[in-house]
């Protein structure tokens, strides 16, 4: 959610960011709403004040008329007969009033919430994916050495086969029943495949457990509406979550498409301290996706599917531009450190302002290498896209998602330790799987049509080397 304050002070910036990430919400409509909100609000005011000046007035012509006498106490009781008759006529154009208030402020809430935070100046203007820009790669060498510019075959020495065709030939996933069990774009992960998917995810909590020292915590993935309308789920990208339709006596539940639902949620309503922060916190939990909007995209195998599990990463820091800036970079940093630990071959893309969404300031994609999604082309012949797979996603989001969420902490410059602060918040993938499953087995297959293990993941996987 927006600062109102700013947008009052500063409408062409809102125009301009909401232009620039494709959105047509209606500033100025919202604008005049917000006028007309605080003209009733000021009004409502105004009669509370003639309020109490009545009753003062009236006690001190109690007091007078004890003494006067004549013309003079007549007119007394008559501006006394004036005055107690005004309260009725105040209360019932308050109540007139805080009626129409009440329902005005549901209006510009509404319109508030679809508000997008406008991009950074340094997020490049773009209209879509396509505009997203590369900042760079990063290659395993050595044993694992591989540059997506160039042929696999060229590098490998045979043809690769797609995941699917390692999956099916391996039994790793069973799509077939998959689909019986739970309809479209489901599958069963089984044995090896199972344990290959726990592996990666329990490795990348270990990371940020043990390594960068998040705290870990497992709340739940069915959650109330309020949670989703603070994380900023709700009222855009509504469509794309699975609302459970019979709602419980406190109201309606959803469940999550991501961790940092719960992480982030975990402290609404909160003022916290200065010393509490940052607050560094992970999660591994189960995804659930409606993909809508996405008929006929990925069909086929573990790409795009509608429940998945992630290991998430949330920080929620002071409300320092350049403390939120640090940590995106750190943030990112861990995945890097991951993804350079499975040898998998990855980029970083810069998202342009119309791939970033209403919550995002900033955000960066990483992409693996996925040979099938390549098609037999390598990156250099589609001009550097071909082939990459979206694996995470770092967001950097101010204080958008905490002013939804009223989490605050006292501001450390107030003496009084009265005034409060939104804090910032960020968030990005650590792994997701099974799409994680497509670069590492794709990538670490065998002419023989075997995949490796990769080194970090077989201490989960009892010391096994290989699949098949
Ligand atoms: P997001 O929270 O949308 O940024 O997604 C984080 C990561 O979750 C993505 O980078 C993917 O690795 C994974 N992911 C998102 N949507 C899906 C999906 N429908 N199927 C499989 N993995 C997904």
């Amino acid at each position: 959610m927006i600062d109102l304050k700013d947008l009052r002070a500063n409408p062409d910036k809102y125009r301009q960011g909401a232009a620039n990430k494709n959105s047509h919400v209606d500033i100025d409509g919202l604008l005049s709403l917000d006028e007309e909100v605080r003209a009733l609000q000021t009004q409502l005011q105004q009669l509370t004040a003639e309020k109490n000046a009545i009753g003062k007035e009236i006690g001190q012509i109690a007091g007078r008329m004890k003494k006067a006498e004549g013309d003079d106490k007549a007119a007394l009781q008559q501006r006394m007969a004036e005055l107690q008759a005004r309260p009725n006529e105040i209360k019932a154009t308050e109540a007139e009033l805080g009626e129409k208030l009440t329902t005005l402020e549901g209006q510009r809430e509404e319109q508030w919430l679809h508000i997008p935070q406008p991009a950074d100046d340094d997020v490049p203007v773009g209209k879509s994916a396509d505009d997203n820009i590369e900042l760079r790669r990063w290659n395993p060498e050595g044993e694992l050495a591989f540059d997506p510019a160039k042929p696999f075959a060229e590098q490998r020495g045979f043809e690769p086969k797609s995941h699917i065709q390692l999956i099916e030939d391996l039994g790793l996933v069973d799509f077939e029943r998959g689909v019986k069990i739970a309809g479209s774009r489901s599958y069963v992960l089984v044995g090896d495949g199972m344990r290959l998917h726990q592996a990666v995810l329990r490795y990348a909590f270990d990371l940020m457990t043990q390594i960068n020292g998040f705290t870990p915590l497992s709340a739940s993935c069915l959650v109330r509406h309020q949670t989703l309308v603070g994380t900023g789920f709700f009222p855009h990208g509504r469509e794309q979550v699975y609302d459970v339709a019979n709602p419980t006596a406190e109201g309606g539940l959803a469940l999550t498409g991501t961790g940092e639902v719960g992480l982030m949620a975990y402290h609404m309503d909160e003022i916290l301290t200065p010393e509490d922060l940052p607050k560094t916190y992970t999660t591994v939990s189960t995804c659930f996706r409606r993909e809508a909007g996405s008929a006929g995209k990925d069909t086929a195998g573990l790409y795009r599917i509608h429940q998945f599990d992630k290991v998430e990463q949330v920080v929620i820091c002071e409300a320092d531009e350049q403390v939120s800036r640090d940590w995106h970079q750190k943030m990112i940093g861990y995945v890097e450190g991951f993804l350079q630990s499975l040898g998998l071959p990855y980029r970083l893309l810069q998202c342009c302002t119309g791939d970033l969404g209403p919550k995002n300031a900033d955000m960066i994609d990483l992409e693996c290498w996925m040979p099938s999604r390549a098609d037999g082309k390598t990156c250099e012949d589609e001009g550097g896209a071909a082939g990459w797979g979206e694996t995470h996603s770092a967001s950097r989001l101010y204080d958008y998602q905490t002013r939804r969420l009223n989490l605050r902490y006292r501001d450390p410059a107030d003496p009084k330790g009265k005034k409060t602060l939104f804090c910032h918040s960020l968030n990005n993938t650590v792994a997701a799987s099974p799409r994680i499953l497509i670069p590492i087995l794709e990538m670490y297959q065998n002419a023989d049509g075997s995949v490796t293990i990769p080194e970090a993941l077989r201490p989960y996987m009892n010391g096994q080397e290989k699949i098949g």
